[in-house]
This record gives C-alpha cells, sequence and structure tokens, in this order.
C-alpha cells in the first residue's frame, strides 16, 4: 500500500494561536501554583489536545458556573457569547480569550446584519459551540445545517420581503455552504457573507483533488472540520482520533492512502500515524 501525506493538513493558525496562549497561560503556573486555570469548552476539538492541557494544570468546564470568582478563564477558538464575556467581566474572572479572528468576523457580521434589522441565518451545526457563540451574538437566528433544512425553512417561510443575513460556522463544507446559500436566494433578499474559513478550504481542496482509492483523515469524532474532510473524500474514508484506532483500521484492499489531518490534530500524532502505517514499527 502507498502511503500519501496529503498537504495542507494540522494545524490551522487560529488552532496555533490558542494552543499558544494556553501554554503560555500553563507556564505561569510554575510561578504561582496556587492560580486556577480553566478553559470554557474544549479548546479545540482534539482529546490529545485537551488531554495534555489537563496534564499542564487545566481544568475544562461546560459553563461558567464552574469557575470559582477570581480565577482565570481561557475561553476556546470556538468564540463565546457577550453574555458570557459580561457575565465574566461582573463575577472578577480574569479571562483570556483564544477565539480565532476568523470567529470573530463571523460574530462581527452577523452583529451588523441584525443591527441593518436582517433576519441572521447561520448555516452550522445546531449544537455546536461556534454555533453557540454565533446565535450569542445576535440573540436570535435560524440555524440551517443543510440543504434540505433550507429548503424546508424557505417553505414554512412565506415572507418573501424578508431580508436574511446569512453566516456560516467556519469549518463546515464548503460546498454545502454555497448549494444552502443558493437554496435560499429564489425565496429571500439576501446578502451574505457565508464562507468557510481559507484554512478549512485549502485542507478540503486537497482532499477532494487526491487521485487514490482511500484517504484516512486524522482526528477527534467531535471535530467538524475532521468530519468534513471525511465527507470531501472522492474516494473511500477513514477517520481515527488516536493511535489505537489507527492500528484497528481495516485497510484491506486499499492500494494508494491519502492521509491528512484535522486543523486540531497534533502533527506528532500524524507523524506516528504514517510511520506505524508504513511499518515502521519500532
Ligand atoms: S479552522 Fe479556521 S476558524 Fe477554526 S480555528 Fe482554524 S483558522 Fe480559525
Amino acid at each position: 500500500m502507498t502511503i500519501s501525506v496529503i498537504e495542507p493538513h494540522g494545524f490551522c493558525a487560529g488552532v496555533t494561536a490558542a494552543l499558544k496562549k494556553a501554554l503560555s497561560l500553563a507556564a505561569t503556573l510554575r510561578d504561582n501554583p496556587s492560580t486556577s486555570l480553566y478553559c470554557l469548552h474544549e479548546l479545540v476539538h482534539n482529546e490529545i489536545v485537551v488531554d495534555e492541557l489537563k496534564k499542564r494544570g487545566f481544568t475544562f468546564v461546560e459553563s461558567l458556573t464552574e469557575v470559582p470568582d477570581g480565577a482565570t478563564v481561557l475561553f476556546s477558538a470556538h468564540g463565546v457569547a457577550p453574555q458570557i464575556r459580561e457575565t465574566a467581566k461582573v463575577r472578577g474572572i480574569r479571562v483570556v480569550d483564544a477565539t480565532c479572528p476568523f470567529v470573530e468576523r463571523v460574530h462581527k457580521a452577523a452583529r451588523e446584519f441584525a443591527e441593518r434589522g436582517l433576519h441572521v441565518v447561520v448555516i452550522g451545526h445546531p449544537g455546536h459551540i461556534e454555533v453557540k457563540g454565533i446565535v450569542g451574538e445576535v440573540g436570535e437566528a435560524v440555524v440551517i445545517s443543510n440543504v434540505a433544512a433550507a429548503k424546508e425553512f424557505c417553505a414554512a417561510t412565506a415572507d418573501a420581503a424578508a431580508r436574511l443575513g446569512v453566516v456560516s460556522q467556519t469549518t463546515m463544507n464548503a460546498d454545502e455552504v454555497a448549494e444552502i446559500v443558493a437554496a435560499l436566494k429564489p425565496s429571500f433578499k439576501v446578502e451574505t457573507t457565508a464562507e468557510v474559513c481559507n484554512a478549512t478550504k485549502l485542507r478540503q481542496d486537497a482532499v477532494k483533488a487526491f487521485g487514490g482509492d482511500a484517504v484516512l483523515v486524522l482526528g477527534s469524532a467531535s471535530s467538524s472540520n475532521t468530519a468534513r474532510l471525511c465527507e470531501c473524500a472522492p474516494c473511500r474514508a477513514f477517520r481515527a482520533g488516536t493511535m489505537d484506532e489507527v492500528k484497528s483500521l481495516d485497510l484491506s484492499g486499499v492500494t494508494h492512502l491519502g492521509v491528512t489531518s484535522g486543523a486540531s490534530t497534533p502533527e506528532e500524532f500524524l507523524k506516528a500515524a504514517v510511520a506505524w502505517l508504513r511499518g515502521e514499527r519500532t
């Protein structure tokens, strides 16, 4: 079996910057071991990264109610709603914000659409932390995750004069985002900034162009961009989040495997997986 590493893959700029902030905060524990460090939600959706940060002293929480007053909290790369920032301020919680600038851009676009009186539509997955933050930015928004849901929304919303301001979660399938926008346009006046971030697009384009007969995407099951890379593959697609999962893959019949990784997957994992797949068992 031939193994090719698909480029680009792995950490995007937003994840690299978020991790740098986390490691710099963790380093402060050496001088002040009594400090409590919290991270609101997984910093990035990768279990290897999260486990490493736990070892370095972070406690991961799903709500600020779990964070004591005066503690330090890191906001994840996926962004938060303004109400959460306000709560932290009122309670004297020190915030280090690792929100990716591309996510901030989506918040700004949604806010501006809402301020101009447009109905905000977020193309994204309803339970995803990034989507919750964007919806929280505007208070009220419709979340649409696929073309079928877009068509249902058009059929159920009779007001053809309604003006929609459409934004997108940054890690959606780029083609699907365009299809959803196209499905909305015949029924409404649509203004849109909806597109995935550049890192997502480049990784998806590289997978789509791969010419082998299977793709292995390394990344956690909770990672949206990892799941979308699997969907983009023009051939069979496998996903693995740990070395145990890599070792248990059934790759029988595969002659040319392309290996890539999600934007939150550490490079060391990809290197170890590729070495194992190439038979370098030490
Ligand atoms: S995938 Fe895109 S939006 Fe998400 S952290 Fe990376 S660069 Fe930022």
